[in-house]
């Protein structure tokens, strides 16, 4: 009946949430990432790959691809996209890297990061937030992330050093031993400030520590030790 067969048809025709997901990626991609200027083409591989909707709360779903950041719990939030692609770009990821997140929040970051480098530690403060972002990188299959709970302000001595440390909560100074635990090379991508913060990129050259400023961000701030230290003026 030709009634049935319509039906077949817009069965076969229907598009599965993962064809759904990735044209959204391929929107956002050319819209907002590639767009204003992310062009290192891993990086972008990556941010194709990750599903994001997988790292947001239900409710939020329908908005993963949104240029924007969206709450994901305990006042907490998940990164805009853009910011996500120009930061792990800022860190110059290599395949036999090892780095350090701190500020897991929702594991998106650290998933994207996973498929870059060779092995990515993540520290999350918030227990809850932890656990949930462990759960979801098992489930779609990130091996290569460890989350670590504990306040990341200390960086992560037992490990160290890295080859990249992100930073995705803000403190008001770059915390000392973020410093400290960089290899030679190695590259600190962190965003510092109290309500105005900059995008900070710190290099461990052959002389020193070399600093850029990338552009104006606004992140959460890092809580726990960060905030029992004096604050700049
Ligand atoms: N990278 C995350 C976004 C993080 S939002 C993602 O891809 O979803 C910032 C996160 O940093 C929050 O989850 C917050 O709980 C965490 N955080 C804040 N201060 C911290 C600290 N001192 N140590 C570790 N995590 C911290």
């Amino acid at each position: 009946m030709a009634g049935t067969l319509v039906a077949c048809g817009a069965t076969q025709e229907r598009t599965t949430p993962e064809q759904a997901g990735q044209e959204a990626r391929e929107r956002m991609l050319r819209g907002q990432i590639e767009a204003r200027g992310v062009q290192d083409p891993r990086v972008l591989h990556a941010m194709r790959s990750v599903p994001r909707e997988r790292f947001v709360p239900e409710a939020q779903r329908s908005q993963a691809y949104e240029d924007r950041p969206l709450p994901i719990g305990h006042g907490q939030t998940i990164s805009q996209p853009f910011v996500v692609a120009a930061m792990t770009e800022a860190l110059r990821p290599q395949p036999s890297d090892r780095v350090l997140e701190i500020g897991t929040g929702s594991g998106y970051q650290a998933a994207v990061l996973s498929l870059l480098v060779a092995h990515v530690y993540s520290i999350e403060i918030v227990p809850e937030l932890a656990l949930q972002a462990r759960e979801t990188l098992a489930t779609q299959g990130y091996e290569n992330v460890q989350v670590i709970t504990g306040d990341g302000f200390r960086g992560l001595p037992d490990q160290a050093p890295f080859d990249g440390i992100i930073v995705t909560a803000a403190p008001a100074q770059v915390p000392p031993a973020l410093i400290e635990q960089l290899a030679p090379g190695g590259r600190l991508v962190i965003p510092v400030g109290d309500w105005r913060q900059e995008l900070r990129v710190l290099e461990r050259g052959p002389s020193g520590i070399r600093e850029t400023s990338l552009f104006p961000v606004r992140f959460v701030p890092m809580i726990g030790e960060a905030q029992q230290r004096p604050r700049s003026p």
